[in-house]
């Protein structure tokens, strides 16, 4: 599968996968959690893989982005697709659903099934969802249905019995903000007592030794602009003020100074292949021997 610029964890774009290079659609499929714009962008990517020519040859990345249904469906003319709800189409009110209904069994025109998007079904009423049932429960071969929601507990749980959902996660922290969160939150721990909160606040890095670096990085940093702000200067190289600001109050200058070590000798063993779990709960204990706890 070919997801562009939409960023999905691996889970699913390998559930995503198997139904779409199976070339084993099945008849409805639910989009629900993340951001509207991941839901609605995912839902019609999907509609043109479910369209493109290239759908069901072996070896070919769907959506293809150049055959003719493809290019049909950028520029929103496929004669087999149909988009309603959201901001995309029609509402989805009783009426349009009855219409669907009649149109569903009419076969495709050109490609090899019909598809119909509809957005951000909870909109729906139950009386428009108890129309769309009707089609759910003894639906027509050749047709697709893609649905999105926030949850699918916000739709009548018979549409959602007949329908697969894809859990996709709210929107995944990008690897600088999870980076920058965790070594805040392992500041914060070094400025406390009891030992449990800095273990905690690095465990995520456990068998992620790219973050695991980052935040080595990050927090060689901090520690030398706690030092700086300690001795009275303003430079902020880590541009995470407000931590560096709490070290610097807490700790004394050859404690930064020893923090900035320990991170340094972290950062030089990863390096050199540590076994990046064991190097967690290492630098945990040096960090926080450090800081004189
Ligand atoms: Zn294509």
């Amino acid at each position: 599968m070919n997801f562009g610029s939409l960023s999905l964890n691996m889970e699913n774009q390998r559930e995503l996968a198997g139904f779409f290079e199976s070339g084993r659609l099945p008849h409805a499929l639910l989009l629900e959690g993340a951001s509207p714009e991941l839901r609605v962008s995912l839902g019609m990517l999907l509609a043109q893989a479910a369209l493109c020519d290239s759908f069901g040859k072996a070896g070919e990345s769907l959506p293809c982005g150049t055959c003719g249904a493809c290019r049909k469906v950028q520029a929103g003319g496929h004669p087999d697709l149909y988009v309603a709800g959201g901001e995309k189409g029609p509402a989805l009110r009783v009426d349009e659903i009855r219409k669907i209904r009649g149109e569903a069994f009419i076969r495709p025109n050109e490609a090899q099934r019909k598809v119909y998007v509809l957005l951000e079904a909870q909109d729906m009423t139950a009386q428009a969802q108890n129309a769309l049932l009707k089609i759910l429960e003894e639906p027509p071969s050749g047709v697709f249905f893609l649905l999105t929601a926030p949850s699918g507990s916000q739709l009548l749980d018979t549409v959602c019995s007949r329908v697969q959902s894809i859990r996709l996660p709210q929107q995944a922290p990008s690897f600088t903000s999870f980076c920058e969160e965790t070594a805040r939150k392992m500041v914060e721990a070094l400025c406390l007592p009891g030992e449990a909160e800095l273990l905690y606040g690095a465990a995520p890095l456990i068998g992620n030794k790219e973050a695991l670096e980052k935040v080595l990085e990050l927090l060689g940093l901090l520690f030398r602009d706690a030092c700086v702000l300690r001795g009275g200067g303003t430079v902020c190289l880590s541009g995470m003020e407000e931590p560096a600001r709490q070290l610097s109050r807490q700790l004394t200058r050859a404690g930064l100074i020893r923090l900035e070590e320990a991170a340094e000798k972290a950062k030089r063993e990863l390096e050199a292949n540590a076994n990046a779990g064991l190097l967690v709960t290492t630098l945990c204990a040096r960090l926080r021997s450090a800081a004189g706890r």
